[in-house]
């Protein structure tokens, strides 16, 4: 039974190609009914093609696996340049991420840049898989394998001392056997706590706002996370205003139907009595107050798509002038190249890039807040906030 107060986990498969990534989940999908799988034939994992938002869309295989203690959505990407797009534009929005090393080849070049882009993104390694051991020929290389992956980890920002989850279980097997993934399912349940579906302060996107001579200034929008109710403080942060401006939560409603509360994932009206004077528009998100704060300056991973997918000809170097998509709107951005440990010197299509970002007004910036670029109206990339820089204005 799946324990109460239990969510979700989006868990992102990494690793190098060939590692096994595909195998383990087609294992895990195949588990016995207790600790096993739902939904369709556990050996057919085919690619779908999921829109990212901004007209961007992403490869991927997307499967429910259900254990012991909750329900696991796993991601798993056909090739790496789709493991980096998604790690680099907050597509799926992992919760966490498994780390699967062939006990046979070690840590390659595709487990560094995918572990090196997750850490920068935010995104938290669960555990590690070390598969292969059934073809090793020696404990003494499977040790030694370990050591290089604890080393790895470390060098790329995983070796749990700055994550809330402490340090990263390996975990040895087969890929392709029943008891080790059990084993590894686990160790999963285990380590990723539950966060109750209404943790984290309010924050709500405003999709649109109407002003009604009846019921007041009422603002359409999606509940990001957290939870909001009637008589609530709230503020406004962000698109044309300088300061957070406070306001009390008259009335939430669905559908004109008053609602107790309002929580992450549901799309709700907030409903403001008389003094929301001057309001508040698209672009701007409604929070707990002192918890977001807006900015116009950040540091973030990207994705430009390629130029033979529509993305910018040729490179850019030097700075970029793109509009940035935001909270429903986009808006005018200074972009330059920033130094990384993947070394890139110019802004190159079909690849991940690590950019500064200059906002022409002030929005609520966050880390891993995701965003659109766009040239000309038309798509080019996406990315993820991985760092707040410059002057804050309100909130923390
Ligand atoms: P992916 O590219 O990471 O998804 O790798 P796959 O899951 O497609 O596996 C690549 C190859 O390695 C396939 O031929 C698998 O059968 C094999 N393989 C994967 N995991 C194991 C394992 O634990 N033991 C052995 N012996 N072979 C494995
Ligand atoms: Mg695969």
């Amino acid at each position: 039974m799946i324990q109460p107060g239990s969510r979700p986990v989006t868990l992102l498969l990494l690793g190098h190609v060939d590692h096994g990534k595909s195998t383990l989940l087609r294992t895990m999908l195949g588990l016995p009914r207790e600790s096993g799988s739902i939904g369709p034939d556990p050996r057919d994992l085919a690619e779908t093609e999921i829109p990212l938002g901004w007209g961007l869309v992403h490869r991927r295989v997307e499967r429910i696996v259900q254990t012991a203690r909750r329900e696991y959505r796993v991601i798993d990407c056909p090739g790496h340049q789709d493991a980096v797009k998604a790690i680099a534009t907050g597509a799926s929005r992992p919760d966490t991420a498994l780390l699967i090393v062939s006990a046979v080849d070690g840590p390659l070049a595709q487990t560094r840049e995918q572990l090196l882009l997750a850490g920068e993104a935010g995104i938290e390694l669960a555990a590690v898989f070390l598969s292969k051991i059934d073809a090793t020929s020696s404990v003494s290389v499977v040790d030694r394998v370990e050591k290089e992956v604890r080393d790895l980890l470390r060098d790329c920002g995983h070796d749990g001392e700055r994550g809330a989850l402490g340090s990263v279980p390996i975990v040895r097997g087969s890929a392709m056997s029943e008891s080790s993934v059990s084993t590894l399912v686990g160790a999963l349940d285990e380590r990723i706590p539950d966060p109750p579906p209404e943790e984290g302060p309010f924050l709500f996107r405003v999709d649109s706002v109407m002003a009604d001579s009846e019921r007041g200034l009422v603002a359409t929008g999606f509940v990001l996370r957290g939870a909001v109710g009637a008589g609530q403080a709230v503020e406004a942060i962000g698109f044309s205003r300088e300061a957070p401006q406070a306001f009390v939560v008259g009335r939430v409603e669905s559908g004109r139907h008053r609602q107790k509360r309002a929580r992450a994932g549901d799309t709700v009206d907030l409903v403001f009595e008389g003094g929301a004077i001057g309001g508040f528009d698209r672009g701007t998100v409604l929070a707990a107050p002192n918890t977001i704060a807006a900015g116009t300056r950040f540091e973030a991973l990207a994705y430009l798509r390629a130029t033979s997918d529509g993305g910018i000809d040729g490179t850019v170097s030097g700075t970029w002038e793109p509009e940035i998509a935001l909270w429903g709107v986009e808006m005018k951005s200074r972009v330059r190249l920033r130094e990384g440990a993947v070394a890139t010197e110019m802004i190159k299509p079909g690849a991940p890039v690590r950019i500064e970002v200059e906002l022409a007004v002030p929005v609520a910036v966050e880390r891993r807040l995701r965003f659109g670029i766009k040239e000309i109206g038309r798509t080019v990339g996406a990315g993820t906030v991985t760092r707040v820089t410059g002057e804050r204005r309100g909130g923390s």
